[in-house]
């Protein structure tokens, strides 16, 4: 089509909202389906959050925000961050967007230039490669398997480095694997980058609190060879429960807050004044609803490990945070479906268990890694129950 633009052509869609969208589709029309597609706790907002945005209504919070964010949410983004994280941000280095995905579309934009490269590891979620294709930059993916529970070493970051690296993206507690990078292991790669001082280390920690090491989650930013040169991602929609509300956030270096403020007050301007006031609430209350959600996280995977590793085929990691299951089934391609379908790829596999099968789930190609499907089990234990002895049947029938 001549009206649009390059950029957007040479853009994929998001894979785990369509998913998501076809499921809703398919429920719709009747079809009894299970979403396990896009990744989002299945809980309401906690009552002490929602009671904050009432306030604010009824308070007549309704103007404009300052570009930035209230100085009072980036006020208590930085007492998060000194309180969970030990790390020193001042609220001038906090710039609050419409959730996490914004905050790191910003950060991606403010610092990468046409032809930069930017190294990814994979297994990645699906928006880290589009957007870095949006700023004009270059993916430069590299590929972890099960086999390293989805880990890149440091010797692999360091190889994948050349004179035009301009930033690198690190997920941990990840989407989609689960995989949790130990304290030892986030040393292991910050030496690296601290040789590195020209790269931009993104530290997409939207997950932290997701967690079932046992242990204290660790910043990729708490390394002290590493100041000055982490952007990290974080916001309220996985802890707190409020993916819908919007609000996620960059704390980075000064000069890249404030470039990140100069683009956002171009694109969209402050965030909503409501959520904001939402969002304060969560950083400043209490912090038992956090953990009550992640033990029944725990208590999920664990189910869905087990259920999984009951299907024949299957390989499957044993996630140490985030909610989602990532297992290999390439055992499961190049076979053909009852209907008469070839399932390939796992992409074909994907729709197939939608179609026939009638869970959702995402193509392992989606996130960069073929031969895998990712479940997310943010659902009821009901759900995953059903949802497994469906998958099973489904790839029973497949000859
Ligand atoms: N990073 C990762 C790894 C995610 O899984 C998500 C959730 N889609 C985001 C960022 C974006 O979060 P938000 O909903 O706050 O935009
Ligand atoms: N984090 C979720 C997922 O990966 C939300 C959907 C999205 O924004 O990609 O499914």
């Amino acid at each position: 089509m001549q009206t649009i633009s390059e950029r957007v052509r040479s853009l994929s869609a998001s894979q785990t909202l369509a998913m998501s969208q076809k499921s809703a589709e398919l429920k719709a029309s009747g079809v009894d389906v299970i979403n396990l597609s896009v990744g989002e706790p299945d809980f309401n907002t906690p009552d002490h959050i929602k009671a904050a945005a009432v306030e604010a209504v009824e308070g007549n919070c309704s103007f404009y925000t300052p570009v930035p964010g209230y100085l009072s949410l980036r006020k208590a983004i930085a007492a998060k961050l000194s309180r969970e994280n030990g790390l020193d941000f001042a609220p001038e280095q906090i710039v609050v967007g419409n959730g996490a995905k914004h905050a790191l579309a910003n950060v991606i934009l403010a610092s990468v230039n046409p032809g930069d490269e930017v190294v990814i590891p994979t297994p990645a979620w699906v928006s880290y490669m589009e957007l870095v294709k949006l700023a004009g930059g270059k993916p430069v993916t590299v590929s972890t398997g099960i086999a390293d529970d989805f880990k890149i070493t440091p010797a692999k970051l360091e190889a994948a480095f050349t004179s035009a690296t301009r930033a690198v993206i690190i997920c941990s507690p990840s989407n989609p694997t689960g995989s949790v990078y130990t304290r030892e292991e986030l040393k292991g790669l910050a030496e690296v980058l601290a040789r590195h001082p020209q790269v931009l280390v993104i530290a997409d920690e939207i997950y932290e609190h997701i967690l079932y090491t046992g242990g204290d989650f660790v910043s990729l930013a708490s390394f002290p060879e590493l100041a000055g040169q982490v952007a990290v991602i974080n916001g309220v929609s996985k802890a707190y429960a409020m993916t819908g509300w919007r609000i996620g956030y960059c704390a980075c270096p000064p000069e890249l807050a404030k470039a990140v403020t100069k683009l956002q007050g171009q694109m969209t301007s402050g965030a909503s004044s409501i959520a904001q006031k939402a969002a304060e609430a969560a950083y400043n209350g209490p912090q038992e609803c956090v953990e009550e959600m992640r033990r029944a996280f725990e208590r999920r995977r664990d189910l869905v490990v087990r259920l999984a590793k009951e299907i024949p085929g299957l390989g499957v990691n044993v996630p140490q945070g985030a909610f989602y299951l990532f297992p290999e089934v390439s055992a499961y391609l190049g076979k053909t479906a009852p209907d008469g379908r070839h399932v390939a790829t796992d992409s074909d596999l994907a729709m197939y268990l939608l179609e026939c099968g009638h869970v959702a789930t995402v193509a392992g190609a989606a996130f960069a890694a073929p031969g895998y499907i990712r479940l997310s089990y943010a659902t009821s234990d009901e759900n995953l129950v059903e949802a497994f002895s469906r998958i099973s049947r489904a790839l029973a029938a497949l000859k």
